[in-house]
């Protein structure tokens, strides 16, 4: 989880250049190239040997004890994402059949479906979509990915403005996450939340 949060600020840090853990413009703009830019931008850098380094890139949450914990963890999170749903598939049926294939479709399915999402974030919204506001990358806003990316996908919008806890700004752009922090935010959960303002997104604009 902590290497997640330094490996995403080094993508902001170097996006599309020298630097970026996951940029499809990596290996040239030819068709090839592009392909196989494709390819390491969604999964293939996962398996680089390029790894970021924490302590650069985010030192304060390797400061803070209780994310360190929950970082720790990870594993015991996995395994309880894949048990839970099996446990209540075979409770709900009472029967193990219940319970395979909620481990199936609940568990394995679930996580992989969820991972090409997020990775379509890193490969497809830097290659193919609307660029309505400025940025230094290739990121772009690609629609048909708003809802299952819960408002990620408008990716352009997010590298012009990476502190805005709205991605999806303009008419008729869904955020689902948007709303979620602004639940959280009426609940007292969160705090110093930056919404967009008209003058920061004019002033934004291509
Ligand atoms: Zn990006
Ligand atoms: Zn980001």
């Amino acid at each position: 989880m902590i290497g997640w949060v330094a490996d995403h600020r080094r993508h902001h840090a170097f996006s599309d250049r020298d630097g970026d853990p996951h940029s499809p413009w990596l290996f040239g703009t030819s068709p090839v190239a592009l392909a196989r830019g494709f390819w390491h931008a969604h999964m293939g850098w996962l398996f680089g040997r390029d790894k970021t380094n924490v302590d650069r890139f985010a030192p304060d949450l390797a400061a803070d004890r209780d994310l360190r914990v929950v970082d720790r963890l990870f594993p015991l999170w996995v395994v309880l994402s894949l048990l839970l749903p099996a446990v209540l598939g075979g409770l709900l049926t009472l029967s193990w059949w219940g319970a395979l294939t909620a481990f199936l479709w609940a568990g394995l399915a679930r996580i992989s479906f969820q991972h090409h999402v997020t990775w379509s974030v890193n490969s497809i919204c830097h290659m193919i979509g609307e660029r309505p506001f400025a940025s230094r990358d290739r990121s772009a806003n690609f629609w048909p990915l708003a809802i299952l990316s819960m408002g990620e996908s408008w990716h352009n919008t997010h590298h012009a403005d990476p502190t805005s806890a709205r991605h999806g700004v303009l008419r008729g752009q869904l955020d689902v996450s948007a709303r979620v922090i602004w639940a959280f935010e009426k609940l007292g959960w969160a705090w110093n939340v930056r919404w967009p303002t008209a003058k920061r997104l004019a002033a934004l604009a291509r």
